[in-house]
């Protein structure tokens, strides 16, 4: 075997791919993570639900899980994006921005979602800051709150039912006719819950924090937070399609349990396999994943 090849690439720092590294790192491999550095969550001020992490800024989480790694001299971090990654007899060939060509005999990659947002005025401004989609990531910090639940289609009744755990004070924001049955409708006015049909115009806020919607026809609703049911992601990497990995109705890379896939070699984990992973969740695939590659590392050890 040439000496210039990896056991490892993973692409993508984010809390699943750095994890992968850890355990791989750990387990005396050589690894090298390439991360563009844009992690889906960037746009949020604090993280929730990770134990011992609970309440921490994204980036702290990022630089303390990187600062720990830089003991193990046989794992590499850096800043790049890979555009390419071929397999060829049986090794993996990425190709980075920066022009780098690094062969492995393995490929993570924990390359997570982009959001894809509605072109609605003002979206941005709020968006990670009092508008959300995860209830689990952010919303003991919206509980009891006056607040606004934007979504349509068969996923919305039951957003609405779980959003309704931490606020009884909901607007529903269909943005155009409300996909949902008559027996819904009455459900919601037993619960007390508004149903806006009228598209939205603009999301008017001041610092982050949402104060009204304004909506097409010049009403105005106040409203302190929200949580979209969807946020258009779509997979940050498409390479993993190009190499022949299906993306399922979801929008989600078909994987096995562990995140190999029906390439030998090439695994996937966190929000790339699973949508919305959270962060102790696409560290722990990244965990499993590590140590399910360094299974099969040990075993090739044992038989040459
Ligand atoms: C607004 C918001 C708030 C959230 N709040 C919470 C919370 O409070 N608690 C919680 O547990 N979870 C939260 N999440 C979810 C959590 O951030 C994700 O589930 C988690 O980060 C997924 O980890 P990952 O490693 O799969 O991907 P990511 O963390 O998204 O990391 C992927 C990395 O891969 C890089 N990358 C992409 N393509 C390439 C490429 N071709 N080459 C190199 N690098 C590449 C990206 O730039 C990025 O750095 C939140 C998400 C959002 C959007």
């Amino acid at each position: 075997m040439r000496s210039d090849v990896l056991d490892v690439v993973i692409a993508g720092g984010g809390p699943g791919g750095l994890s992968a590294a850890l355990v791989l790192g750990r387990s005396l491999k050589h690894v090298l993570v390439i991360d563009e550095g844009k992690p889906r969550n960037g746009v949020t001020v604090k993280s929730h639900g990770f134990l011992t992490r609970d309440g921490s800024k994204p980036g702290d989480i990022r630089q303390i899980a990187q600062e720990q790694m830089a003991k193990y001299k046989n794992v590499s971090i850096i800043e790049d994006i890979i555009d390419d990654v071929v397999k060829e007899n049986g090794l993996f060939t990425s190709t980075t921005r920066s022009g780098k060509k690094i062969i492995s005999k393995k490929i993570i990659f924990s390359t997570g979602m982009k959001d894809h947002l509605p072109a609605i005025l003002g979206l941005h401004d709020v968006y990670g800051k009092t508008v959300f989609h995860c209830p689990y990531c952010d919303g003991w910090e919206r509980k009891n709150e006056p607040l606004a639940i934007f979504g349509n289609g068969k996923e919305l009744f039951p957003f609405i039912k779980l959003i309704y755990n931490w606020s009884q004070d909901l607007i529903v924001f269909s943005n155009g006719p409300a996909i949902i049955s008559d027996t819904e409708k009455k459900e919601l006015e037993a619960h007390g819950i508004g149903l806006v049909e009228t598209p939205i115009a603009e999301f008017q806020s001041n610092d982050g924090i949402l104060e009204q919607i304004v909506l097409i026809d010049g009403d105005a609703i106040s409203r302190k937070g929200g949580f979209m049911l969807t946020t258009g992601e779509k997979q940050s990497s498409m390479i993993p399609a190009r190499l022949g990995i299906p993306i399922n109705e979801q929008g989600q890379y078909e994987t096995n349990e562990h995140g190999d896939t029906n390439i030998e070699g090439l695994f996937i984990i966190g929000d790339a396999k699973n949508t919305f992973t959270s962060i102790v969740g696409a560290a722990s695939q990244g965990y499993e994943t590590g140590v399910k590659i360094n299974g099969e590392f040990a075993e090739e050890k044992w038989s040459d």
